[in-house]
């Protein structure tokens, strides 16, 4: 019955709109209620605005730990689900919540594999300020992000960790229902986002899930308690799954690494695979790697060893090979940099990862909308880290760019980004790994 007294969807059993009502009014939904809602809306019987509606409606009243569950399983159930029990080695599989300069995924997966345990890690594209890892990886000359079900399993089992687009058929009433939370302020909401990233990440197969939960000004969790509660959350409904899940809470405050961009990214994770790169992407990605490694049940196996021998580069070339990319080729840069300079001698003591995540954006990196290209060589390098002793003058970040008219709002994206104090001070700069949720 609808709110005006008038019968609507009899033939469905349930009514869009009392769901909606129950939920404003900040009852429970029962689980046939849920099943029905997700499914309906899946197949267009339920329209966007209802859902709008209810999705807004979730987001002000939430839901509870059963709510949360049901809802995961009904978003599963709303396609297909991927199999890999056949392979002859486990898998493991990292899920960040997104950041800037978070290129960890790409020297992560190999290094994994190299371990012996196989990485089925689909990924997606950045839309906003967090970059997506499928974009920096079509950075590479020929590199394809579309595989069939068959070409992953085999590579999975050829070379062991596939990066690739994750298909359609995986949780189709999340795809359809990201696109409408993302254009109705109804993305940050603890259990719509733990529910998206679980349903796809369950159908997804894997038998263990690390979850890096991020947390500062780059993320979308700006406070510990609320990333603890997202982590909680997630932990939670993959154990009860079946999946060995455990999640990391980690530091977006700044950047990671030294890079934001797509070509930039990828050039910093080949060094990081060569034994180099900056210490705060090593540290990450071998704390995940161990976190992978062990809840694949390979406790013994210490993955800053593989690191060190050269095997993960060599898992590298290969996943980037099988996918029609080609390792050794030179990867593009922007036709066109500027150099923003240090205003004084002094202590850095901040660099806010959301406005560098911006500039890249504005510099062409990332897009605004779905159909949008990205430029390969655009983003931001960074020269100094929170910590780092500067002299005024000295070019503290350069933006890259294709499309030299982007630099003027991409330095207003900056302004207030940075903050020099004078020579002695001493920053309190957290850890890069804040917690462990299990
Ligand atoms: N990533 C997802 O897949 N879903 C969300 O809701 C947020 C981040």
């Amino acid at each position: 019955m609808g709110e005006d007294g008038t019968v609507t969807g009899t033939t469905e059993g349930f009514d869009a709109v009392d769901i909606i009502a129950a939920k404003r009014d900040g009852l429970r939904l029962g689980s046939e209620q849920i099943d029905w809602v997700v499914d309906a809306y899946t197949r267009g019987v339920v329209a966007e605005e209802q859902m709008a509606a209810l999705a807004m409606a979730i987001y002000l009243n939430g839901m509870t730990a059963e709510e949360i569950a049901r809802w995961t399983d009904a978003m599963i159930r709303s396609g297909e689900r991927l199999d890999f029990s056949g392979l002859s080695r486990p898998t493991s599989d990292k899920h960040s919540t997104g950041g800037v300069g978070d290129k960890i995924t790409l020297p992560l997966a190999p290094l994994v594999a190299a371990c012996g345990v196989a990485v089925p890690q689909l990924s997606g594209r950045g839309l906003g300020h967090t970059g997506g890892t499928l974009d920096k990886l079509e950075s590479i000359p020929g590199w394809r992000a579309s595989l069939t079900n068959e070409e992953m399993l085999r590579q999975l089992e050829d070379v062991g960790a596939v990066i690739c687009a994750a298909g359609s058929g995986l949780a189709p009433a999340d795809k359809k229902l990201y696109a409408l939370r993302d254009v109705t302020a109804t993305v940050s909401c603890i259990p719509l986002i733990a529910s998206s990233i679980m349903s796809k990440k369950i159908a997804e197969g894997t038998g263990s899930l690390v979850l890096d939960v991020k947390v500062g000004s780059g993320a979308f969790m700006k406070e510990l308690d609320d990333a603890r509660e997202l982590a909680r959350t997630m932990v939670r409904l993959g154990t009860d799954a079946g999946v060995r899940t455990v999640a990391l809470l980690t530091n977006m405050s700044t950047p990671l690494g030294l890079t934001a961009g797509n070509a930039l990214e990828v050039r910093e994770s080949v060094e990081v695979l060569e034994g180099g790169g900056p210490q705060d992407v090593v540290e990450l990605t071998v704390a995940l790697a161990r976190e992978m490694v062990a809840a694949a049940g390979k406790d013994d196996i210490d993955p800053s060893d593989a690191l060190a021998d050269g095997r993960a580069m060599d898992v590298w070339r290969r996943m980037i090979r099988a996918q029609g990319g080609d390792p050794d080729a030179p990867l593009p840069t922007a036709k066109e940099t500027h150099a923003v300079l240090a205003p004084a001698d002094g202590v850095l003591v901040r660099l806010d990862a959301l406005a560098v995540g911006v500039a890249a954006w504005r510099l062409g990196a990332g897009r605004g909308r779905k159909e949008d290209p990205v430029q390969a060589g655009a983003g931001v390098e960074i020269h100094y880290k929170p910590g780092a002793v500067v002299r005024g003058g000295e070019p503290l970040l350069t933006l890259h760019t294709d499309t030299p008219e982007r630099f003027e709002r991409a330095i207003e994206a900056l302004e207030g980004a940075y903050l020099i104090a004078p020579e002695g001070s001493r920053p309190d700069l957290p850890p890069i790994v804040i917690d462990r949720i299990s």
